[in-house]
């Protein structure tokens, strides 16, 4: 990520070059200035040194003849040219007594005389003083003595530098002019490369190139930088080959899985199908043997028959319990059940499940208690009641069936849960015989039991349990199991469920959870004095009813099909229509819908109530919505039928059942 501030600092490499490339110039110039200044002074000052000696010795050798013949006009004479040479300020005669013969100076001086005995050179900031001596016949005779200016030198010096400036002026505009002109060449094509890379990253666009370049490592970098595009290029396309070779993969798999999970579907409904067939074809028979015998009870026998036909009740019974654990256990192993979210008064249907059950406890002499914690009733859910019923009824059932003495609890507890959750604990534990440790996960299996003379000595077909572990499993919840063999057993179900709504809807909903409740307690047969139309194709189940009806005193007319319950509610008044569902000719959701729409409103007042082997989940919601009122599930006994039809003929109801 480039940062704006930092970005701010960048330098361009031409700023750089520049920079460089002034530093450079400036200090190689600054260098051969000084150098060729210093030197040049130097020169100058030695040669001037030089001519100033050169010029004393001649003045002393010419100096001879006057000195020695004492003629100071002479003298005077030979300094006088010296007055027209513009460095010259000063020139003295000494005699050998270093006293002054001749003398000459420009005005204004200020130069000190140096002493006539100190032979040789001084050298001043502003002057250059020559001391030669006049020596005559190896005697010295006297001493000239010339003090020159440096003036001129300085001045030739400075001349020297303004020169030597304007020269270097010069030479760094033309030196400037040039890097300029070279970094260009060096800085064009890489700006050429560098616009080549924002374009591949602005456009992604990989099949641009560098252009080559005469310099050697910028020709590097652009080939370098067109074999990584090449190299991308080469990844781009392999990878999009690939990726089309994986979309083929995928849509070929996806075919598959679509063809796989249209047949698992297929197969999940042809064995729904097969459950439905199975559960109305099963159902049918047995609501007539199981009917029959229950007529048959009532009859008068001797009390030997009458035991063979409690046997036959109570086998019966136990066998349409196994045939609904398999139907129930299929359905859930296949998927095809759906969990209902209906409002319900927990506690109200914990106790009316245990209502069902306290006979079989009163009969082997177990107490049934029940605890509820926060006991503050009602305790509004949202959850499937038909299947926690099966639960709790599984449970308590085993836990009586397994107990020879002592009690069995039912222990409800409430906890919030995160949200609208409630968390529901149902611990049921007994004192009966209690499970082993090691076949705590076992009798939760499919056909399981703790061992096979359970079976010879209490029955059952190890489904329970199978049943109540995948329920509480589709609820979210878990189920698990505590022991101690010869003390007892403890089940606890943990689930969460949804608090229900306190709105009107939820209260009719509860209402009509009660109702349902209600439906299941015992009734008292009273006489219905009512007509009722019995459409059902199966003879035997006809006769069945028929002869239940009549034990309640109803007065009854039969069709065989749809139609012709149609056919005769177009002709005559009934109060109650009882109404098979699967029949030849006209099922009865059609014959129902014709019923209903029969002219002048005929058919719209009378009750219809579903009589179907269909105990299959939502048969109840495809009759009501069939336009039934009501739905009774085969094979049903004369107590059920009796209280469906006063529930629907609340006008036939005798002031006993008026509650
Ligand atoms: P079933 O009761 O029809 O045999 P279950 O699945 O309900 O099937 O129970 C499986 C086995 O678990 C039972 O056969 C029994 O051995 C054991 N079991 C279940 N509940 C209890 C209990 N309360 N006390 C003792 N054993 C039990």
């Amino acid at each position: 990520m480039s940062d704006p501030s930092r970005a701010a600092s960048y330098t361009t490499i031409r700023e750089r070059l520049l920079t460089i490339h002034g530093i450079t110039i400036g200090t190689t110039i600054a260098i051969i200035l000084t150098v060729s200044l210093v030197s040049s002074f130097a020169i100058g000052l030695s040669s001037m040194v030089e001519s100033t000696r050169l010029r004393a010795k001649v003045l002393a050798e010419s100096a001879i003849a006057p000195l020695v013949f004492e003629n100071t006009v002479a003298a005077q004479e030979l300094l006088q040219p010296l007055a027209k040479l513009p460095q010259v300020r000063r020139a003295t005669l000494y005699t050998a007594t270093h006293a002054v013969f001749a003398h000459f100076e420009v005005p204004g001086q200020v130069l000190q005389p140096q002493p006539a005995t100190d032979v040789g050179e001084s050298l001043g900031l502003n002057h250059l003083q020559v001391v030669e001596p006049i020596v005559f016949a190896n005697d010295r005779v006297g001493s000239v003595h010339l003090g020159v200016s440096l003036n001129g030198l300085y001045w030739q010096t400075f001349l020297q530098l303004i020169a030597a400036l304007a020269a270097a002026l010069l030479a760094t505009g033309i030196a400037r002019y040039l890097v300029k002109r070279l970094n260009t060449s060096i800085l064009k094509p890489l700006t050429s490369l560098e616009q080549v890379m924002e374009q591949v990253s602005k456009n992604d666009d990989y099949g641009l190139r560098a252009p080559p370049s005469k310099i050697k490592e910028i020709h590097g970098l652009g080939q370098g930088f067109n074999q990584m595009l090449d190299q991308i290029q080469m990844r781009d396309s392999m990878l999009a080959s690939r990726r089309e070779v994986l979309e083929q993969q995928v849509a070929e798999r996806t075919a598959d899985l679509r063809q796989a999970k249209e047949a698992a579907e297929a197969a999940s409904a042809a064995k729904s199908n097969f459950l439905a067939t199975m559960s109305h074809e099963i159902r049918t028979p047995m609501s007539g043997v199981l009917g029959m015998n229950e007529l048959l009870l009532a009859s008068p026998m001797t009390p030997e028959q009458s035991e063979y036909a409690r046997a036959i009740q109570t086998s019966g019974r136990h066998l349409l319990q196994v045939i609904n654990d398999i139907l129930d256990f299929s359905k859930i192993e296949s998927g095809s059940i759906h969990l209902e979210a209906e409002p319900m008064d927990l506690y109200a249907h914990v106790d009316s499940a245990l209502a069902l059950l306290l006979p079989s406890a009163r009969h082997k002499g177990l107490a049934l208690v029940c605890e509820c914690t926060p006991r503050q009733a009602p305790c509004r859910v949202l959850g499937d009641a038909f299947r926690l019923r099966q639960i709790l009824t599984n449970l308590v059932g085993n836990a009586i069936k397994f107990t020879a003495q002592g009690e069995v609890s039912v222990r409800v507890r409430l906890a919030d849960g995160p949200g609208q959750d409630i968390g529901v604990q149902i611990v049921v534990a007994d004192t009966g015989i209690g499970i082993p440790e090691e076949a705590f996960e076992r009798i939760f299996d499919q056909f399981s039991q703790v061992d096979e003379s359970t079976t010879r000595q209490f029955g059952g077909t190890g489904l329970g349990l199978a049943i109540c572990r995948r329920l509480v499993a589709r609820m979210g919840g878990q189920i698990q199991v505590a022991s101690t063999l010869g003390q007892g057993a403890q089940f606890r179900v943990d689930v969460r469920l949804p608090r229900a709504p306190t709105t009107a809807e939820a209260a009719t909903a509860e209402g009509a959870t009660r109702s349902d409740t209600r439906q299941r307690l015992p009734t008292a047969l009273y006489p219905l004095p009512v007509r009722v139309l019995l459409v059902e194709d199966n003879v035997l189940n006809q006769r069945l009813a028929v002869l239940m009806l009549h034990k309640f005193g109803v007065q009854v007319h039969t069709a065989d099909h749809g139609q012709e319950a149609v056919d005769r509610m177009a002709q005559d008044e009934y109060d109650l229509v009882l109404m098979d569902c699967d029949m030849p000719v006209m099922d009865g959701y059609e014959a129902t819908a014709r019923i209903r729409a029969l002219p002048q409103g005929r058919g719209l007042g009378v009750p219809i109530l579903a009589l179907t082997g269909n105990a299959m989940q939502g048969d109840d919601k495809k009759c009501l919505a069939a336009g039934m009122n009501g739905f009774l599930a085969k094979p049903f006994d004369m107590a059920q039928l009796h209280a469906a039809l006063v529930r629907l003929l609340p006008a036939a109801l005798g002031p006993v059942a008026a509650d």
